[in-house]
């Protein structure tokens, strides 16, 4: 893997920022691709920008909008975030995982990557079906099979829950960057956020297991 080259799927949160740094550490090349659908909050796309901009990393941004009018969610219109019992958060945008890895797959190919690497995860499973580790396999298959190619989908965070993330994102050296310079929060606000949207929530919560897990194991 070391001589190989990797697109890696990046929003600019703590997840795909944690994957660039893993991405870096595995691969010669890194490059990252960022989709424009209509987010929320324009922040988002800015703190892409930047973090690639201060990682040296080539950085392309697709303009995905017709996601936005394909599936309007809570993440793209001004709607509360709301999740009923049964039933999928309203910040499911139907589909979004297959595009985005579809379309990672293409530039893969024009830019002469074998690795995608994606931040998706079954742990926090929020109940996204394109986040699970047989969807993403599953596109490994028809990616290949569509481009007649080998590409290799990471998926580095799929088996672990965010406070190991936090614990990655340590390993990789990463930690206080990834703490002040990513951004989650559903109301635009980077870092530590806005400290009240789920997204704030499940970040601190984590944040929080990982610095007790890490005092617990100092003092050992
Ligand atoms: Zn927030």
């Amino acid at each position: 893997m070391k001589n190989d080259k990797a697109v890696v799927v990046f929003s600019g949160g703590q997840d795909s920022t944690t994957c660039l740094f893993w991405a870096k550490k595995n691969f010669k090349e890194v490059e990252a691709v960022t989709f424009n659908y209509g987010q929320r909050h324009v922040a988002e796309l800015d703190c892409a920008r930047e973090i690639a901009e201060e990682l040296n990393i080539p950085h392309h941004v697709l303009d995905m909008s017709l996601l936005n009018q394909l599936a309007p969610s809570a993440l793209t219109r001004d709607e509360d975030i709301v999740q009923k019992d049964g039933e999928l958060p309203s910040t499911f945008v139907p589909g979004r995982n297959l595009m985005f890895l579809s379309f990672a797959g293409v530039l893969a190919k024009q830019i002469g990557a074998k690795h995608i690497v994606t931040g998706v995860c079954e742990t926090d499973f929020s109940g996204y079906p394109d986040c699970r580790d047989v969807f993403v396999k599953s596109l490994n298959v028809t990616l290949n099979l569509s481009m007649d190619d080998e590409f290799v989908i990471h998926t580095p965070l799929m088996w672990i829950d965010k406070a190991e993330t936090w614990e990655l994102a340590d390993q990789l050296g990463a930690f206080e960057y990834v703490q002040e310079k990513t951004l989650t929060c559903y109301n635009g606000i980077k870092g530590a956020g806005c400290g009240e949207c789920p997204a704030c929530e499940l970040r601190q919560r984590g944040l929080d297991q990982y610095l007790e897990r890490r005092v617990g194991g100092d003092t050992e």
